[in-house]
């Protein structure tokens, strides 16, 4: 049969274009405009309204003697306010259907778009990223916006026909559920506190939205900005905080179900709070992290695995649910392969996350670093330091920055959770053991990404079959999903699925209900 295409045809967003020196020139300008007025103030925003109270400061994590924002966050009562004026606007959202709905975020797609620059400042100052990945943060933000509004506009706002015995007709129809509670993280504070956000609005929910502690002023200015292009002001509610203010949310008992991307461990105590909860039985959509491998076999090309490695172990610090962290390498060919990645790890540039000559900026906090240099000693004591990328003392000083590291483990054994971050471990196998080292990976529970490097059908069919993956990536790196194409998303210990900027996904957003009229 041939492929099955979902949706009508859409591009993604184009982004802009950093090989020419205009445009860096421009970025380069956005940048030191906003830098100027820093820190913003930012908070809680209730109904288009902005609550001003006590604030705390947010400093870079490439300059920590830099602040950024000063951030009211959320208490009870805001929470509580914010719930109920989405509550009240559920009803409308609702009935206006997919299309209505469709237009609108199209609009705010258009607008973010637009600001392009200016969120890339943002980006780079709030999360330390790169420009690479400032474009293709704030082009997968706009990408999530259309594709949810077409899939609003194709599957909301009217009844499908069923088939049905004569003398009756059977039609099935997709609703909001109510309040969605969207919970963000720091790594794409943008991309996915936009596209968790957007889901449940073309699904017709009213949301209450909490980006990540450490990157809440993107959200605030998103959401700022989307109100100003035609939002209507009570069907988003922003409330920064911490876990505290999650807990509000996911307790509340105005709530209709949660979307939350983060820790496996945080994704567990939302499972639980949501069971122990009297009333509705709620649903929850959880992307959490992996454990994730690239598999290299003899005939792989070499200058492929090491280019596919690098970018997916340490670009974006390692700071992606989807980077690579296990790298299995046969042992006939692991002594060059090794060779070439500490070649490779030399040539990377840490730096200034602004500047277009960096390739790697900082981790995002304080307790980050010392999680990674915790890990980094124990992998000292328990396996071989293969290699570390150059790192100046001047920006250690600076910012929260970590030196991309390169480990060799002896056995999987005491490898059973994530490290997030730039620090890439090594597994050297032989042949006839490879069976039993992809049974143990998967016995782990994981299954978020898989590289595989290979000219040989049977060797990608094997650990394919192996190794349990939402997204698996065949002689290329393993990150950076792009909306309708990849549609992104784990299993297992690394999230409940529907993926994110995929067909599926609206429905787990949506109620069904199916209609039978004898006539
Ligand atoms: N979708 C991103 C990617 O494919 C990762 C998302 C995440 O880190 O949560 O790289």
């Amino acid at each position: 049969a041939p492929p099955r295409l979902y949706g009508p045809h859409r591009d993604n967003s184009a982004g802009v274009d950093l090989s020419q020196k205009g445009v860096r020139d421009m970025l380069a300008d956005a940048q030191m405009r906003f830098d100027k007025a820093m820190p913003y103030a930012c908070g809680p925003i209730l109904s288009g309204k902005v609550k001003a109270g006590e604030a705390r400061e947010q400093a870079s994590p490439a300059d920590t003697a830099r602040i950024v924002s000063t951030v009211t966050e959320a208490d009870a009562g805001m929470v509580d306010a914010a719930f109920t004026a989405a509550h009240k606007a559920f009803d409308a959202w609702d009935r206006e259907g997919g299309p209505a709905r469709a237009a609108i975020l199209r609009k705010l797609a258009d607008a973010l778009e637009t600001d392009t620059e200016r969120f890339m400042a943002i980006l780079s100052r709030e999360a330390g990223k790169t420009l690479n990945d400032g474009v293709a943060e704030v082009r997968e933000a706009v990408d999530f916006l259309r594709y949810y509004a077409a899939e609003a506009e194709t599957k909301f706002g009217h009844a499908d026909r069923l088939p049905g015995p004569a003398g009756e007709t059977n039609h099935l129809e997709l609703r909001g559920r109510g309040v969605f509670a969207c919970i963000s993280p720091w790594n794409f504070p943008l991309a996915i506190f936009v596209g968790q956000v957007a889901a449940a609005l073309a699904a017709g929910n009213t949301v209450v939205a909490k980006p990540a502690e450490q990157t809440p002023l993107v959200a605030f200015e998103a959401v700022r900005l989307f109100q100003k292009a035609g939002l209507p002001k009570d069907v988003v509610q922003l409330v920064p905080g911490d876990g505290k203010v999650g807990a509000l949310m996911t307790g509340h008992p105005l709530l209709a179900g949660v979307a939350f991307t983060g820790s496996t461990e945080v994704a567990r105590i939302i499972n639980r709070t949501l069971a122990q909860r009297d009333g509705a039985i709620l649903p929850l959509i959880a992307e959490t992290g992996g454990l994730n491998a690239m598999f290299v076999d003899t005939s792989a090309l070499k200058e492929q695995v090491v280019d596919d490695a690098v970018i997916s172990a340490f670009g974006s610090a390692g700071q992606r649910c989807s980077a690579l962290r296990l790298i299995f390498l046969p042992r006939e060919t692991a002594d060059q392969t090794i060779e070439a990645l500490k070649g490779a790890m030399d040539a990377l540039t840490l730096g200034e996350p602004a500047d277009p000559a960096t390739d790697v900026g900082p981790v995002i906090d304080t307790e980050a670093l010392d999680m990674l240099n915790a890990h980094a000693e124990r992998m000292a004591r328990e396996a071989t330091i293969l290699h570390r990328a150059p790192l100046g003392d001047e920006l250690k000083a600076k910012g929260h920055y970590f030196a991309p590291l390169m480990v060799e483990l002896a056995s999987l054994d005491g490898m059973d959770r994530e490290v997030f971050g730039p620090i890439l471990h090594v597994i050297r196998y032989k042949r006839s053991d490879l069976p039993k080292l992809a049974a143990q990976l998967a016995g782990k529970g994981y299954g978020l990404t898989l590289g595989v490097h290979s000219r040989l059908q049977r060797f990608l069919d094997s650990v394919r079959e192996a190794v349990p993956a939402g997204n698996t990536y065949v002689n290329r790196n393993m990150i950076g999903a792009v909306v309708g194409v990849q549609p992104f998303g784990g299993e297992g210990l690394s999230g409940t699925g529907p993926k994110a900027g995929g067909p599926h996904y609206l429905y787990r957003f949506a109620a069904e209900r199916t209609v039978t009229v004898n006539i």
